[in-house]
């Protein structure tokens, strides 16, 4: 079968890995803060903290921006359930906001008007958390300019995005975000197999995010209420968690740092090999916007069903018996189980769930071959027939 995505490790990477086991620190040691340096002069922001995943990071950015019991965030209902999980584990409510039909982003117009009615009813949102859709950036321009407006803290689930660029820059510098996030799971840009880090240009949010990755612990002297007392002292200042990133986990990302333009450029490519090849059937191609250049951890198509006999499940139960590991992202988290118990119901989200029925997640991955994927173009189109 082959894979929607899949890791690239190289022997560098392997050999960046063994020498951490060889040293003397396998934790806590130095390079966290080297992948840390690392992903902030490739982003050009001010402060990362890594963490042991994205879904780690997701919550301690949404505990330093103080979102707790009785606060609202919203986040976008086509996303993994980690961007809406994040904000329960503070205990706050969750709403979503529909998605713009062309991009798979939050909708701006949906967003705007939402916003207008919850704050009619005193119910605007805390946090807003955006998530880049396979790589290419939301329109953040607007989103920040309404999060002024309307009072509420950001933060980019870009998960999907290292790499990518909105309007030049590189999406990552917080421009206009309060904090950004990064996964580092095997089948996203690069890895670290598990991993993530928050990044922001904001001094005070990032020494909250660090007192959180570790169990609310400094040992700077300056952050205490008290004399240090010594080598060995230090001051727990709040709940925290052991969220910590290791050592080995932290050298593969970094090594993976130094491909990851390699890794992108082979993404497109296969993208435009994809967009050319599909082009004359009964199927949307991922529309690029012109200011943003996607990171294209994924390639989705939106089947035109009217076109077709067959439904989306289906055409995906036939590229599966046939060795193609199509896949889905995502089912709309507000008809999950769980969410459904808040109280979601089917029709909520009407672009989320059209683009739902029609989606399918067709195999991109860096060391795809041609062969591959030109198997994947002709069992599409066969399924399609
Ligand atoms: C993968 C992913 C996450 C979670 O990342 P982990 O590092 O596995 O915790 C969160 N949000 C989105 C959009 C993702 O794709």
């Amino acid at each position: 079968m082959i894979p929607y995505g899949q890791h690239d490790i190289n022997s560098d990477d392997i050999e960046a890995v063994v020498e951490v086991l060889r040293s003397n620190f396998i934790t806590q040691g130095p390079m966290v803060p080297e992948f840390e340096n690392v992903v902030l002069s490739y982003c050009n922001a001010k402060f990362a903290v890594a963490m042991n995943s994205a879904t780690s990071a997701l919550h301690a950015a949404c505990l330093s921006l103080n979102l707790g019991v009785g606060d609202l965030f919203w986040t976008s209902p086509i996303t993994f359930v980690a961007s809406a999980n994040c904000g329960l584990y503070c205990g706050a409510e969750v709403d979503f906001v529909d998605i713009d039909p062309v991009t798979y982003n939050i909708s701006i117009s949906a967003l705007q008007k939402k916003l207008e009615q919850s704050k009619k009813e005193g119910r605007l949102p805390k946090i807003l958390i955006v998530v880049h859709m396979c790589g290419q950036s939301c329109n953040m321009k607007e989103i920040n300019e309404l999060s002024k407006i309307y009072g509420f803290s950001i933060i980019e689930d870009a998960s999907h995005a290292i790499g990518g660029k909105y309007r030049g820059n590189k999406i990552g510098n917080c421009e206009y975000s309060d904090i950004t996030i990064f996964s580092f799971h095997p089948v996203k840009l690069v890895t670290s197999a598990e991993g993530g880090m928050a990044v922001t240009n904001d001094e005070e949010l990032a020494r909250k995010l660090r007192l959180i990755r570790s169990h609310g612990i400094t040992r700077d002297a300056s952050q205490m209420q008290g004399q240090a007392q010594g080598y060995w002292y230090y001051e727990q200042l709040q709940l925290g968690y052991n969220y910590r990133m290791n050592d080995l986990q932290a050298a593969l990302g970094k090594n993976q740092m130094l491909r990851l333009d390699i890794f992108l450029k082979k993404r497109h490519a296969l993208a435009d090999v994809y967009n050319y090849e599909l082009l004359n059937l009964p199927l949307i191609t991922p529309l690029q916007i012109p200011d943003s250049f996607s990171a294209y951890h994924l390639y989705i198509i939106r089947l035109k069903l009217n076109s077709i006999k067959a439904d989306r499940n289906r055409i995906i139960n036939i590229l599966r018996e046939n060795g193609v590991g199509a896949n889905v992202h995502y089912i709309p988290i507000h008809l999950q189980p769980y969410y459904r118990a808040f109280g979601f119901r089917p029709g909520d989200f009407p672009e989320a769930e059209k683009y739902y029925s029609e989606a399918i997640t067709l195999p991109l991955f860096p060391s795809m071959s041609s062969y591959d994927q030109h198997k994947v173009i002709d069992q599409l189109k066969a399924a399609l027939k």
